[in-house]
This record gives C-alpha cells, sequence and structure tokens, in this order.
C-alpha cells in the first residue's frame, strides 16, 4: 500500500450505512422523476443539483479530516478519488486525466459503483444518469475550489453500461488563493 493508500484508510469517514444511502438516493430520483413527469433531461439536471447541494457539506468534512486541496485541475485526478475514498470506503476502477484539443478534463470510472448497485433501469430510462448526483458533487467542489468547470454522468452502469463514468471539464482557473482560510 502506498503513501495514499495509508492516508485515505487512517482518514476514513464513519461507517456509513450503504444501503439507508442507496434507499434514499433512488427514493430522491423517484420524486425528482415524478415531479418532471418523467422527463429525462430535466430529471438529470436535478439529479445533478442535488449533488451540488450536497458539495459544501462534504467538501467541509473532508477538510477538517484530511485537508488535502487541489491547487491546479489536474490535481483533481487524485484529491477526488481521495475523498470518494473517504466517503465509500473505496477508489474509482480507474481516474484518468486528458489534455488535448478537447480540452482539460478528468475521467473517474466505477466498475462497481456504490449508488447504483443493484440497481437495473428499465429500457424508457436508458438515458437517465442516475449517478449524477457524483457529477453534481464533483463540479460543485470545482467551484468552491475557485474553478469554472463542467460535470457530467457519461454513462451509468444501472442504465446498462459496463461501468459508471463521471467527467469533469476545466473551463478556466479563477484567480484566486489556493489556501484554505477557514
Ligand atoms: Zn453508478
Amino acid at each position: 500500500m502506498g503513501i495514499k493508500g495509508r492516508i485515505a484508510w487512517r482518514f476514513m469517514a464513519e461507517k456509513a450505512n450503504l444501503t439507508l444511502l442507496q434507499a434514499l438516493d433512488g427514493a430522491i430520483i423517484e420524486l425528482i422523476l415524478k415531479v418532471n413527469n418523467g422527463d429525462i433531461p430535466k430529471s438529470n439536471e436535478d439529479i445533478m443539483q442535488v449533488g451540488r447541494s450536497m458539495a459544501p457539506k462534504l467538501l467541509a468534512k473532508f477538510h477538517d479530516s484530511v485537508a488535502k486541496h487541489a491547487a491546479s485541475f489536474k490535481e483533481f485526478k487524485d484529491t477526488l478519488n481521495l475523498a470518494y475514498k473517504y466517503n465509500f470506503g473505496k477508489e474509482f476502477t480507474k481516474v484518468t486525466y486528458i489534455n488535448d484539443e478537447g480540452g482539460e478534463r478528468i475521467l473517474y470510472e466505477d466498475k462497481e459503483c456504490p449508488l447504483c448497485r443493484e440497481v437495473t433501469l428499465s429500457p424508457e430510462y436508458k438515458d437517465l444518469k442516475y449517478c449524477n448526483t457524483i457529477a453534481g458533487v464533483f463540479l460543485e467542489v470545482l467551484t468552491l475550489r475557485g474553478f469554472e468547470g463542467i460535470g457530467r454522468e457519461i454513462q451509468c452502469k444501472a442504465a446498462g453500461a459496463e461501468s459508471c463514468i463521471t467527467e469533469i471539464r476545466c473551463i478556466r482557473e479563477l484567480p484566486v488563493s489556493t489556501e484554505h482560510t477557514a
């Protein structure tokens, strides 16, 4: 186990009940679909908004326990993976940083996504981004840390893909201090 692994285990969050989280998440998504009369794009936006609203508390807790923040966009590759492990007890299967003509972005792939474990959506929901909350949390963390970006779930295991992939893109880094002053 490398240094990163040791840090992650030492600072593991208190054990959450995953079944409770899955049940709550599923109920919220059901409600969102109902409120939007089954409109999938609108529901995907709302699922992301739930994640964005969750982010400040998660970021504050993560800061108090780990105090490790990204100072450049590229560093979110490791810090968000560590935050994921801090909360779920496991890392992503694969995290990829890309910087080419398509721009600067990071892909977080999980073949055993905790949020949609045992969830199989019926074909009419194949475009539903069941784990878009994760994209929302990541995007809001990016914003709170002074970056302008885009977040989205690219594919979802609950909708039949072999893994869940969340993407965050950097539009620009805002000129703010990287020191945490709280
Ligand atoms: Zn998932």
